[in-house]
């Protein structure tokens, strides 16, 4: 048992299938419709997709005109690539702690930073931020949301994250296999704002102009094309996008699924002494559930992790604060402690299992698993 896992079925290996004898392996009509799907389910106008949800935060971060000599924020406790998009143009990330319950951003150390050129706030492992609360918080900043964990979740209002509501200018997925849904590796950006969106496709295609009334120089012919920024080959292609459109068809089924899990282990759990369960959604919202990420007591959690693996669950720990990472510490002098909130999250947390095959006697296994794991150590 995985710590989350992807559904493939027979209609979605029939998409791919049927991409494939297609004439247009890459570039071709899918990638337009997984791009108009996307925006219609997140209420977005625009969506843009690309070869993995690291190249989109990248490109959300290029499109912000994020640069040498800027200064970003994001979360402590995140996966690397919230905080190396920024790095990859030359600007210097830095980290604000989290709130102990959510485990999402904390604004008032946001706030702390002082001013800064751009914001990653993160739904972490599927729950959302507070849009409003961010933006007021990140002040001139322009917020880049990254919601890999959170495609299918809705804010506390009940609207889509994704939908770019309230000072959230982009938000950024991952398709990767253990997120909402897959295209195998994959990723897209959100944005209400046309001219975005439009530097990130020539970012994601070489930093070359299409628009042909956009041309610097005399159009010498149909061959002509212009290279306008120093962009990447970041494209995905028509056959994983023929696999996010049947993927994300199914998109509401696997994130109730994932819901009726974590409600499984809510009511199960909720006795199990040395136990903290994560931050369920509020009002009106839905949480995504990439994770359920619980926390035992940080002295025996070496213990109860051993345990668990040992009998056969794949579980993890999501995240070693992103600043503690050799790279982080040595390029920019971060030392360990930086953030007091996410250290001590860091050190107690533990993902077990969570994601739409599961059962309710899986549930049941890793519930009685994690009670003798906790019982042994
Ligand atoms: C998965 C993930 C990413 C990167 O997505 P890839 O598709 O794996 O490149 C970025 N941020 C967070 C928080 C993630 O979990």
């Amino acid at each position: 048992m995985p710590y989350s896992r992807q559904i493939i079925d027979d209609d979605d290996v029939a998409a791919v299938a049927a991409a494939l004898r297609g004439d247009l392996l890459t570039t071709g009509p899918l990638v337009d419709e997984f791009e108009a799907a996307l925006a219609a389910v997140t209420g977005a106008v625009e969506a843009v997709v690309f070869a993995n949800g690291t190249a989109a935060l990248h490109a959300a971060c290029f499109a912000a005109g994020v640069g040498p000599g800027d200064v970003t924020a994001t979360s402590a406790i995140s996966f690397a690539a919230s905080a190396n998009c920024a790095a990859y143009l030359g600007a210097t990330p830095r980290f604000a702690d989290v709130d102990p319950d959510t485990v999402n951003v904390d604004p008032a150390s946001l706030l702390a930073l002082g001013p800064v050129d751009a914001v990653v706030p993160v739904d972490f492992a599927g729950l959302p931020i507070e849009p409003d609360v961010i933006a007021a918080a990140a002040g001139e900043a322009t917020v880049i949301e990254d919601a890999a964990h959170g495609l299918g979740a809705r804010y506390a209002d009940g609207t889509p994250v994704g939908s770019c509501p309230n000072g959230i200018v982009m938000t950024a997925f991952s398709f990767h296999p253990v997120k909402s849904i897959t295209t195998g590796e994959g990723g897209a950006v959100t944005t209400n704002d046309a001219d975005l969106a439009a530097a990130m496709r020539r970012f994601r295609h070489h930093g070359i102009e299409r628009d042909r009334s956009k041309f610097v120089g005399a159009d010498e012919g149909p061959w002509y094309h212009e290279m306008h920024d120093l962009g990447f080959n970041y494209r995905i292609t028509d056959f994983q996008c023929a696999l996010g459109l049947t993927q994300l068809k199914k998109l509401d089924g696997f994130v109730e699924a994932r819901n009726e899990i974590a409600d499984a282990y809510r009511d199960r759990l909720a006795p199990v002494e040395d136990v903290i369960l994560p931050a369920a959604a509020t009002g009106a919202g839905r949480h995504a559930y990439h994770l359920f990420a619980i926390r035992v007591p940080a002295a025996r959690r070496r213990g109860v992790f051993d345990a668990l693996r040992a009998d056969g669950l794949g579980v993890q720990v999501h995240y070693l604060p992103i600043y503690r990472h050799p790279w982080y510490r040595t390029t920019y002098g971060y030392e360990a402690g930086l953030c007091p909130n996410a250290e001590a999250y860091y050190a107690g947390a533990i993902s077990i299992p969570i994601y739409p095959g599961m059962s309710k006697d899986d549930v049941e296994r890793v519930a009685r698993s994690l009670e003798t794991a906790l019982a042994a150590s």
